[in-house]
């Protein structure tokens, strides 16, 4: 099988009629017409052997998981995904890995109505980059987008779903841990096939005031967003250690570890005012995603953990850096 023959098998398919695209795989450039009055919204992810996933993951679930971490980009931004790219390199052109690793993809694609436009395909070490493109709404020259940089002293601090699963499943695979089989199963769920909150992320324009997307622990993301905004964050211990699903098989203080720096989560922290508590769990009810206040925003600058009476806890957990 040649390079063309691969793309034209595994990963071209005509245009949705009425969708966003005008001109898909095999020109020289894809076309694609946002609707009017939206601003483009791009992000791109590089997904390396070894270093973002193990090489015993079924093809299938690498798929899924190299356009989930991208359009959790685009759900950090409330952006509604539209279309994206795929460059991959691949050591050989193996169809019993290309047929899976496709049809996951593929999968998650069509569940977001986010259409394969283009990419490149070479031979080398399996590595694959995906760029997603998404639209945001217009608001007199303005856009709605979620940014990192509008947290206010006062908001509450929020996350989506569940927080330090993915990271079990890893100590587990590197045999630092051993839990029952069952929760080891759901983690390696959360782990291999993250669901991008897209549909919380829209729910969210208008009512959060910053969001970003967890994928190198919730202390660096949340980081992020208490630099750019000029803020910090007092983090409730008892709320925090809520939401990890596997709670009742560690003890608190590697639970805890596993929430704050875990990894990996593809959720969304985002911050909003008290008063939007009611429109936070509409917006959380609409896009049936679960979500939990953590905490709130501050004046002093990085984070800190309280407990229940609010006495100040000490922590050391550190974001995931790929060059420290
Ligand atoms: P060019 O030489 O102009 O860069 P290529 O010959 O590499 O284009 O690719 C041919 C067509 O196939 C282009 O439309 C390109 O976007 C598309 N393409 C290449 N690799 C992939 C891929 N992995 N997935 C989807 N489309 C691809
Ligand atoms: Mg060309």
């Amino acid at each position: 099988m040649g390079e063309f023959d691969l793309i034209a098998r595994y990963f071209t398919r005509p245009p949705r009629p009425g969708g966003p695209t005008l001109l898909g795989v095999g020109d020289d450039c894809a076309l694609v017409q946002p609707s009017p009055g939206h601003a483009l919204a791009i992000s791109s992810d590089m997904l390396v052997e070894g270093r973002h996933f193990l090489s015993t993951v079924a093809p299938d679930r690498l798929g899924h998981k190299a356009l989930a971490v991208n359009l959790s980009d685009l759900a950090a931004c409330g952006a509604t995904p539209l279309a994206f790219t795929l460059a991959l390199a691949l050591p050989r052109a193996d169809p019993q890995w290309l047929e899976p690793f496709s049809r996951g993809l593929l999968a998650l694609a069509d569940a977001h109505g986010c259409e394969l436009i283009g990419g490149d395909t070479t031979q080398g070490p399996l590595n694959l980059c995906i760029t997603v493109f998404g639209e945001v709404p217009l608001q007199q020259g303005r856009s709605l987008a979620l940014l990192r940089s509008g947290a206010r002293v006062g908001d509450d601090l929020y996350v989506s779903g569940h927080l330090g699963d993915a990271r079990l499943a890893l100590e587990v695979f590197r045999g630092q841990l051993s839990v029952p089989a069952a929760v080891f199963d759901a983690a390696r769920a959360r782990m291999e096939t993250p669901t991008p909150r897209v549909a919380l992320g829209q729910a969210l324009r208008g009512v959060a005031t910053a969001a970003a997307d967890i994928s190198d622990g919730l202390v660096g993301d949340l980081g992020h967003i208490l630099r750019r905004s000029g803020v910090g964050a007092c983090i409730e211990a008892e709320a925090a250690l809520s939401v990890i699903a596997a709670r009742d098989a560690l003890d608190a203080e590697q639970a805890l570890g596993f929430v704050l720096a875990g990894g990996d989560d593809y959720e969304l922290v985002f911050t909003a005012p008290p008063d939007a508590r009611a429109a936070v769990q509409a917006a959380s009810a609409h896009s049936q995603t679960p979500v939990t206040r953590i905490g709130r925003i501050e004046a002093d600058a990085g984070w800190r953990l309280v407990d229940a009476q609010g006495r100040a806890l000490q922590r050391q957990d550190q974001a995931f850096d790929h060059f420290k």
